[in-house]
């Protein structure tokens, strides 16, 4: 038998013309001989709006009862979906987390995957070429609904095929991942391919390639996945764990800004290891993800500095306020206005001068560094929001993406 997941995402199933396209694609596919497993996302900006709902009757929903809103909303594509399908003489069923026991972890809002049952799945493809199932959610040992995060039906799909080990095909409105933004650079290229560790860092990058956790999920199982969109037969790019021997390796494959970024300055800190433990760890309790770190000695202080985004402004006093109980003369700053530019690129391993390239690049624009974090494969610089753009081109320039 052989299987294939698919996953559409909001725009591809937005409206019901554009469910029967997929419908008619998914056919396509039924017709070449597979049995497809379809995950789709809600239509269009339904969970948007289901969450902007939400907040006009709770300024701060219980996450439960949100979860189980925003479930909703998957459910009703599906349900379409295999309407459509059945229409087109496609032996079709929709089925919810709960019927395919799609089980996560407890958290509400950000829940993981921890197994599909795929007893309930081969056992219904005995008599259907597709089944239709809803991305983005899952059911905890409590038998809540739960859902994985924004984007997450991506996860879904990866988890499903990673389940069945299937290779797994993500549509979407882009016809594949691209060097940086194409919306906003016009000019961008489109990758054949991609490694699961370039896409991770740029998706955790903020990049709107795909979920990250699909991306560990694929990388963990070796599962290809083929991203391409649902509006035109364009071909789309490959998610790997390497390049094929053939491709010449850019030294650079992508850059990205993710905006809305704070630095945050905490000074006069005393010299104290567990001081900063104990930061790390009310940061962390709070879910706030921090980045960029800087610790800088000075008179035997320490001044300690890093970036959050904006919308953890807030988590992150109180986390300061409560590991610096106690503690005197330290004081706090919170400077916004900045973007976080990075270049992303499996080539840096054995090139060097990258970052040269890349300073050099920012100096053009007027930009010295602020704080700059690395890995192997990735530099990101803090610049300036309203000079983030024009840094970007630069940086394009510079690495022809
Ligand atoms: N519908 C969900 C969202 O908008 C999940 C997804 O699209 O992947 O975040
Ligand atoms: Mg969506």
């Amino acid at each position: 038998m052989r299987i294939v997941v698919q996953k559409y995402g909001g725009s591809s199933v937005a409206t019901p013309e554009r469910i029967k396209n997929v419908a008619q694609r998914v056919k396509r596919k039924v017709d070449e001989g597979y049995k497809v497993l379809v995950v789709v996302s809600a239509m269009g900006k339904t969970t948007d709006n289901l969450i902007k709902l939400a907040r006009e009757v709770s300024p701060k929903p219980d996450t439960r009862e949100l979860d189980m809103l925003l479930a909703t909303g998957e459910q009703i594509s599906a349900a379409l979906l295999a309407m459509a399908l059945k229409d087109l003489g496609v032996r079709a069923k929709s089925f919810n987390a709960f019927q395919v026991r799609i089980r996560t972890t407890e958290e509400h809002t950000a829940a993981r995957i921890v197994d599909i049952d795929d007893g309930v799945i081969f056992e219904n493809l005995k008599d259907h070429d597709v089944l239709v199932v809803t991305g983005f959610q899952g059911v905890n040992e409590k038998g809540d609904l739960t859902t994985l995060g924004r984007g997450g039906s991506d996860t879904t799909a990866v988890a499903l095929a990673a389940k069945l080990k299937v290779p797994c095909e993500i549509y979407s409105d882009v016809d594949g991942i691209y060097t940086c933004d194409p919306r906003i650079h016009p000019n961008a290229k489109k990758l054949k391919y991609i490694t699961y560790d370039e896409a991770l860092e740029l998706t955790a990058l903020g990049a709107k390639v795909l979920h990250s956790r699909s991306v560990e999920i694929a990388k963990k199982y070796n599962i290809p996945i083929y991203c391409a969109s649902s509006f035109n037969e364009e071909e789309g790019t490959l998610v790997v764990e390497r390049l094929p021997e053939w491709l010449e390796e850019p030294v650079v494959t992508g850059a990205t800004i993710s905006h809305g970024q704070i630095k945050v300055t905490v000074s006069y800190l005393p010299k104290d290891a567990n001081l900063l433990t104990a930061i790390f760890n009310e940061v962390a309790k709070r879910l706030v993800n921090i980045d960029m770190i800087s610790l800088v000695p000075s008179n035997g202080d320490l001044f300690l500095s890093f970036t959050i985004l904006e919308d953890h402004r807030e988590d992150l006093e109180k986390a300061l306020q409560e590991a610096l109980k106690g503690v005197e003369g330290w004081k706090s700053s919170y400077q916004g206005g900045f973007a976080k530019l990075s270049i992303v690129g499996v080539g840096m391993r054995t090139s060097p001068g990258v970052a040269a390239r890349f300073f050099e690049a920012l100096k053009r624009v007027g930009i010295t560094p602020e704080l700059v974090t690395t890995s192997e494969i990735k530099i990101s610089c803090l610049v300036p929001e309203e000079k983030a753009e024009e840094a970007l081109k630069e940086v394009i320039k510079e690495f022809e993406l």
